[in-house]
């Protein structure tokens, strides 16, 4: 089965009746590109920067940025490139940026909320994505946005850097991954291109389990119907104005999930290259309006593991 998979990997995700549903990867490092195109990723979903930021002694300036997104972009060959700007704090420190220590570091200056705290840091980012795409597909998105004025802050950025470096077909968008953001996707929906929804981050939130929690964060599952309403509540409100939503947390590559999230109408699944071929192969063997049936009954459950318990019998 799985080789059968493998020898697929390069072919549409499409459903037994036509629903086409784009796989595509995580990065955290820009040589991965190629193998991940060579996994079968028709893109790639969520390339973690501050990743690429870590395998760097000091913050990297514009120019050395640039030869590492051009890398992503030359093996992508045109495929879609998804970035998410420096999302620093919470778990993740960059050695050559001092940081204040912090209680609730997954509560504190995090994502988005640092960088409008060190504009430049964002400015030169965004500098180096749009220089290094040369007009080719970039999108770019913003991790942690949870009120619509940092929103806006971002993208006016983008904006301000645009006038300078103009890139016609660039999509501007948001990590979901903040609750009060999600709830309130329906506003944000009118102003973005798309939504990625950050399950990692929004079911640890939503439930309020640390996510790297020794003993907790088993109980942090994705699939519980509170993460499951927000996701259909962003794809309703994206779908409504035309935008597209995606899903790059560990729930995309899930196969317990993959059904539900492709009846909810989640346009794109971004996982480890290593998931790919199997989560395309599954999505191959689903019809779209049972998923659809299946995602109704999932909404209406009273915790995850009766979503579990409810995919099991189904599949
Ligand atoms: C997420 O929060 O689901 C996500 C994809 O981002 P990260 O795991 O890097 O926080
Ligand atoms: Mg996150």
């Amino acid at each position: 089965q799985k080789r059968l998979a493998a020898e697929q990997a390069h072919a549409p995700a499409i459903t037994t009746d036509g629903h086409r549903v784009e796989v595509a990867a995580n990065l955290g490092n820009v040589g991965d590109a190629t193998a991940a195109v060579a996994n079968g990723a028709e893109g790639v979903g969520l390339l973690r920067t501050e990743l690429v930021f870590m395998s760097h002694q000091e913050i990297p300036d514009i120019e050395t940025q640039i030869a590492d997104y051009e890398q992503v972009f030359d093996a992508l060959a045109g495929k879609p490139l998804v970035v998410r700007v420096l999302d620093i704090g919470g778990d993740k420190a960059l050695p050559y940026l001092p940081m204040a220590a912090e209680e609730n570091p997954f509560l504190g200056l995090r994502g988005i909320r640092l960088l409008l705290e060190q504009p430049e840091l964002l400015r030169n980012q965004l500098i180096a994505l749009i220089r290094a795409a040369k007009g080719r597909d970039l999108r770019i998105m913003f991790p942690m946005i949870g009120c619509i004025s940092q929103w806006r802050a971002a993208r006016a950025m983008v904006d301000e850097v645009l006038t300078d470096y103009p890139h016609e077909a660039l999509q501007v968008g948001m990590m979901l991954e903040v609750p009060s953001a999600a709830v309130l996707a329906h506003q944000f929906a009118k102003e973005v291109d798309f939504f990625s929804m950050g399950t990692n981050d929004l079911t640890q939130y939503v439930l309020a389990i640390d996510r790297g929690h020794p003993v907790l964060s088993k109980q942090a599952d994705g699939l519980h119907p509170s993460v499951l309403t927000l996701i259909n509540q962003a794809v309703q409100a994206a779908h409504a104005h035309g935008k597209w939503v995606g899903v790059c947390g560990e729930l995309a590559a899930d196969a317990k999930a993959v059904p539900i999230l492709v009846g909810l109408g989640v346009d794109e699944l971004s996982m480890s290259g290593g998931a790919i071929a199997l989560v395309k192969a599954q999505i191959r063997s689903l019809d779209f309006g049972q998923a659809q049936a299946l995602a109704k009954q999932a909404l209406a459950c009273q915790s995850a593991e009766e979503v579990r318990q409810l995919v099991g019998e189904w599949s």
